[in-house]
This record gives structure tokens, C-alpha cells and sequence, in this order.
């Protein structure tokens, strides 16, 4: 086992906190637990920093954590407020519960632009990639981290945001592996803002055999769209095939909505198909330097779209408790306690929602009924 004596040598007097993944969690995360004066060194497996899987809706509460962090400002100029609201294949507005949300913050940006931004506010000094987190040993004062090409690094603080397969669950609680949300599949892409001239605003339809989608602006001259559906039946077409056949789910023609133009523009290996996984309940998310957050402790369907605010959420949950505590197992009991009953209601409200599925009516007003509760609103 080797030591990285540079590292060490820098952090002298200072405390290591250590991040398992460089996705938006983990850079989040990065970020705020430097702020909680923590020396913080994001360990991403891949040689880049990348944001895999097209674009994202950021609601209020990841914003506000940007904006304390003091990103809020970039983050916000790099995407396109917007605001979701259902409609039928027809056209018509599905709900009418969008009224009383219509001022919360949102924003749609590209997953790429959103990591590069947080990378760049990062700082390469605490950012290093092809670094893959392969375990990790307790021991009394704190935790050594191992990685895929041998060094050890000793730090106070291991934070595992290493996503949906998280090495570092796996070692907290072995066995407790991501699953499939059974019949549950996702297509999405994007594409230059020229290719659809006829897009004019964000649209999301709730349309027929449990499929939602969305066309909508994700900054940078950039469009994505989103097709899922709950309960699909099996497929083993390519994936712009896959996501062209559920067009007419969600649309009927005559009003502005370009889901097939958008699809058609794409090329067939920038569509992302996914079969959505998830997380199962997670009772145990800390030891005493160790910690999850993110997707590798709660990553669910994304039919709630709020898997990543919620894990920026965890971020500034975690690094609010390290400044309050005197010492790291204590917060991280906090941590806990704060996160276990939270994310049993996400569960609660993310399942009423896909049972709605075949409802669009009631689909929606779950749908808002969660991100009003998720906003404290
Ligand atoms: C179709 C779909 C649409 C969605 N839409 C939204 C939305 O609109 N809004 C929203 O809030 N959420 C949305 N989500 C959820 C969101 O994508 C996730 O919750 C979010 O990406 C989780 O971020 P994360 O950083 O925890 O994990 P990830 O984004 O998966 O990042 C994990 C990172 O860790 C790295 N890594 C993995 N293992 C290791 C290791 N051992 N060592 C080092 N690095 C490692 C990976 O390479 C990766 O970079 C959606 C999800 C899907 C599937």
C-alpha cells in the first residue's frame, strides 16, 4: 500500500475529506464540505469529467444550495428557468395544480455544462480523475481510501457519491444492490435548438400507456427531450426506433410539440436508453467517517425528476452538520437521522406517484403534491 506523501504533507493540521465520484453529487459535495472547512479532494473514475444522461430540471432547493455555495449565479446563466406543466396528447392541460408553482425557481441545463461548472468552481486542486474508489478501512480517528492503482489516502471523511452502483455502500451495507423499477425505461437526447424551429416553449405531456415526455430548452442553443414509460413492454429495437414508436402515446398532432423532429435529429449513439434502476431503502446511510449521498443512497425513478436535487440537498445537509458538530461521527449520526425519515417519504410519494401512471389526472396532481412537499411548500 502506498501513501500519497504530497497530499498528506498539504493537509497538515487540516482535515481530508475524500469524495467517491465527480457527479453532480460529488462535486456538490466536494464543494460544500470544503466549505465546511474541510480540505476535500473529489476521487471521479473516469478520465473527465462528464455528465452522462442529457440534461436536468434543477428545482428550488438544489438552487438555493448552488447559490450559497456561490454558484447559483453561473449555473442559473448556463440553463433556461422554466416551469413544468402538463398537458395531453391533445393539448390540453392535464392539471390544475401548475398554477400555485409557477413562480418556483427551475432550471433545465445540460448534465455536461452543470458538472464542468461545478468542476470549474471546484478547483483542479481538489479534483482528480481516473481515480477510481475501490474500498476503504476504518479505523479509530478516521479512514483510509483505496484506489484502483494502489494509494491510500488518510482522511477524516470518506464520502461515497459514487452513484447507483456505489463501491462504497456496497462495503457500508454489502448486499444492498441497485435493482431494477421493473418495466421502467427511459430514452432521451439532445439536440441544437435549430434542428425543432418549431419549438416556442418547454412542453411535458402525460400521454397514453403510462409514457410521459418533454421537449424543452436546456441552454447553450441546446434542446432535450425526455421520453419513460412505466410498464413498457419489452423492446429490443434501436434506441431512436424505441423512442420514435412512443410518439404517438404522447402526441396527436395539431398544437406545437416536436417530439419526433427532436428524436429524428438526434443521431442514433447520442440516445441514452436506460432501464431505470433504483436504490432500495437505505436504513444505514453512515459509520462513524464514512458517509453516502446521492444516488448511491437513494437513487429512484426519475418520474419525481428530483433525484439530483435532493442529493445536492444531501450535500449542504452533510456539510451544515460537519460545522455544527465538533466531531465528524457525531455529525454523521446526524446526517443520518436527518435523511432516513426524509427519503422514506420520497419513496412513499415517488410510488403513489407511478401507481397514478395509468391516471393522468391524478398523476399529476401526485406529481406536484411531491415537489410541493419536497420544496416545503
Ligand atoms: C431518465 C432520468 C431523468 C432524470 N431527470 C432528473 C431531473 O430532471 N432532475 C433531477 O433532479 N434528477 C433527475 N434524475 C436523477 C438524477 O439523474 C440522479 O439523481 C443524479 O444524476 C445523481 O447524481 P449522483 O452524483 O449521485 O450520481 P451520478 O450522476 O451517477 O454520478 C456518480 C459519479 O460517480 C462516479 N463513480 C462511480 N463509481 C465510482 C468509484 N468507485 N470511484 C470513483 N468514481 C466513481 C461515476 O463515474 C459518476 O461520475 C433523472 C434520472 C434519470 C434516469
Amino acid at each position: 500500500m502506498s501513501h500519497e506523501a504530497p497530499a498528506e504533507e498539504d493537509v497538515q493540521g487540516a482535515k481530508r475529506a475524500v469524495v467517491a465520484g465527480g457527479g453532480v453529487v460529488g462535486l456538490t459535495t466536494g464543494l460544500a464540505v470544503g466549505r465546511a472547512g474541510f480540505e476535500t479532494l473529489v476521487c471521479e473514475q473516469d478520465p473527465e469529467i462528464r455528465g452522462v444522461g442529457a440534461a436536468l430540471g434543477l428545482w428550488a432547493n438544489a438552487l438555493a444550495v448552488f447559490d450559497r455555495l456561490g454558484a447559483g449565479e453561473t449555473i442559473r446563466a448556463a440553463g433556461v428557468p422554466s416551469g413544468i406543466r402538463y398537458q395531453d396528447p391533445a393539448g390540453q392541460v392535464v392539471d390544475e395544480y401548475y398554477g400555485d408553482l409557477a413562480d418556483v425557481d427551475y432550471v433545465v441545463l445540460t448534465r455536461q455544462r452543470l458538472n464542468e461548472l461545478l468542476a470549474e468552481a471546484l478547483g483542479p486542486d481538489h479534483l482528480r480523475t481516473g481515480a477510481q474508489v475501490t474500498g476503504y478501512r476504518d479505523h479509530d480517528e478516521g479512514v483510509v481510501v483505496e484506489l484502483a492503482d494502489g494509494t491510500a489516502i488518510d482522511a477524516v471523511l470518506l464520502v461515497g457519491a459514487d452513484g447507483v452502483y456505489s463501491r462504497v455502500r456496497e462495503q457500508l451495507s454489502p448486499g444492498e444492490t441497485a435493482r431494477e423499477h421493473p418495466g421502467h425505461l427511459a430514452w432521451r437526447g439532445i439536440v441544437a435548438e435549430s434542428a425543432i424551429p418549431e419549438i416556442t416553449v418547454e412542453r411535458y405531456v402525460i400521454g397514453r400507456e403510462r409514457t410521459r415526455g418533454g421537449v424543452v430548452r436546456s441552454g447553450g442553443g441546446t434542446v432535450f427531450w425526455v421520453i419513460a414509460q412505466l410498464k413498457a413492454p419489452p423492446v429490443n429495437g434501436s434506441g431512436k426506433g424505441e423512442a420514435l414508436a412512443r410518439v404517438p402515446h404522447l402526441y396527436n398532432g395539431g398544437w406545437p410539440f416536436a417530439p419526433r423532429e427532436a428524436i429524428e435529429a438526434t443521431p442514433e449513439d447520442r440516445v441514452v436508453r436506460n432501464r431505470v434502476l433504483y436504490v432500495p431503502r437505505q436504513h444505514r446511510w453512515v459509520s462513524r467517517h464514512v458517509a453516502l449521498a446521492g444516488d448511491s443512497a437513494h437513487a429512484g425513478s426519475p418520474h419525481i425528476t428530483s433525484g439530483a436535487s435532493l442529493g445536492i440537498e444531501d450535500a449542504a445537509v452533510l456539510a451544515d452538520l460537519l460545522t455544527a458538530h465538533p466531531d465528524v461521527p457525531g455529525a454523521l449520526q446526524a446526517y443520518e437521522a436527518d435523511r432516513v425519515p426524509r427519503y422514506a417519504e420520497v419513496h412513499r410519494w415517488a410510488d403513489q406517484v407511478a401507481d397514478a401512471a395509468d391516471e393522468p389526472h391524478v398523476y399529476a396532481k401526485e406529481f406536484f403534491d411531491i415537489i410541493r412537499w419536497m420544496l416545503g411548500r
